[in-house]
């Protein structure tokens, strides 16, 4: 069964007034093939794994808009259309029982959501793009990075078309950006904030850096001067804990989280940096392994006289503030302070 519905050169007319209306014409993955001034070369742009993240859709619908001709051919993937369109708009990262989208990109593709996957990777195949950026938003607020999967000076020259971050990360969970390490070079962009103006603007400008330049891989010699955080650890809740965000410690809840957690996203918190309130032994309440596999909870957090601090000086990102998503996914992703490894 075809999933994707394509459409080739579509007219500034033809797409509607605005974003929601783009995507109600649309209701379901679509997939956009513009023809380029250089017909010979095929750059990738995915975009709306996640539901409830609208910057690289907005960026592209202003692009269809503007009537511009592309540098290079660009596909587009806007793939999670009826989750962005369960009402109130943009607010579910995936339909209900759904699984997540962008840990689908490895076999078994045997449920709705993985043959999804395995039908945007076909694409891929099928045009052989030079390039692939994955755009999302972060859902809480904070500056906009790049993530991939080893360093390479394309990943670098990728990533700079928006940002000056970049987490080179070792986990394998089945996202889009781990097939770079057999076939395109392939990054995410993380804008910013899903509701971040700033973040809807980034990733307007990026995508038209990366639509009209004629080249966007690496230029030998060239430092792009990014910073680089490595090989970070996921601080997940171990089953069945509860979790809420408040400015008080609220009983009913094993954990609650500071609702400003998300202002240290990339900032350093030091081990007197309190994050939140929890009583029981950190081990019984979250769940962390370091790239060797090794449970890492008690090098990320310490629980001392009832309030969460950093077991030791960290650079904390993708901190959320939706219990639902910190309960799916993860809190937080840490680094040490100086962007090594958590050894
Ligand atoms: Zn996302």
């Amino acid at each position: 069964m075809r999933r994707f519905q394509f459409i080739r050169n579509p007219l500034a007319t033809q797409i509607g007034a605005n974003v929601e209306e783009f995507l109600r014409a649309l209701s379901g993955p679509a997939c956009f093939y513009l023809d380029g001034e250089d017909a010979g070369r095929t750059r990738a742009l995915v975009t709306l794994l996640h539901g409830n993240e609208p910057s690289g859709v907005m960026a592209l619908f202003r692009w269809l808009k503007s009537g511009q001709k592309p540098a290079v051919n660009i596909v587009c993937i806007v793939a999670s259309v009826p989750a962005a369109l369960a009402p109130p708009l943009f607010s579910q990262r995936m339909l209900p029982r759904a699984r997540d989208l962008n840990r689908c990109f490895r076999p078994p593709f045997d449920d709705a959501q993985g043959a999804l996957a395995e039908e945007v990777l076909e694409i891929l195949h099928l045009h052989r793009p030079e390039a692939v950026i994955d755009l999302h938003n972060t859902s809480g607020s904070g500056p906009s990075f790049g993530v991939c999967t080893h360093l390479d000076r394309h990943h670098d020259a990728l990533v700079s078309l928006f940002t000056r971050r970049l987490i080179i990360s070792n986990l394998r969970l089945g996202a889009l950006m781990e097939i770079s390490e057999h076939s395109y070079p392939t990054v995410t962009v993380e804008v910013g904030g899903r509701l971040d103006v700033a973040a809807h603007e980034l990733a307007w400008e990026g995508l038209c850096r990366y639509f009209t330049a004629a080249r966007v891989l690496d230029e030998p010699g060239r430092d792009w001067g990014l910073e680089v955080l490595r090989d970070p650890v996921r601080l997940e809740l171990q089953e069945h804990v509860t979790l809420t965000y408040a400015d008080a410690p609220s009983p009913a809840y094993d954990i609650t989280l500071k609702t400003d957690i998300e202002h240290h996203n990339f900032g350093i918190v030091t081990p007197t940096t309190p994050l939140g309130w929890a009583s029981s032994p950190e081990r019984s309440l979250f769940a962390a392994k370091d790239a060797g596999g090794r449970c890492a909870v008690n090098r990320l957090v310490r629980i001392e006289g009832g309030l969460i601090y950093p077991a030791r000086p960290l650079r904390l990102f993708m901190i959320t503030n939706n219990a639902a998503i910190a309960s799916a996914d993860c809190l937080l992703y840490a680094v040490a302070d100086d962007g090594a490894p958590l050894a």
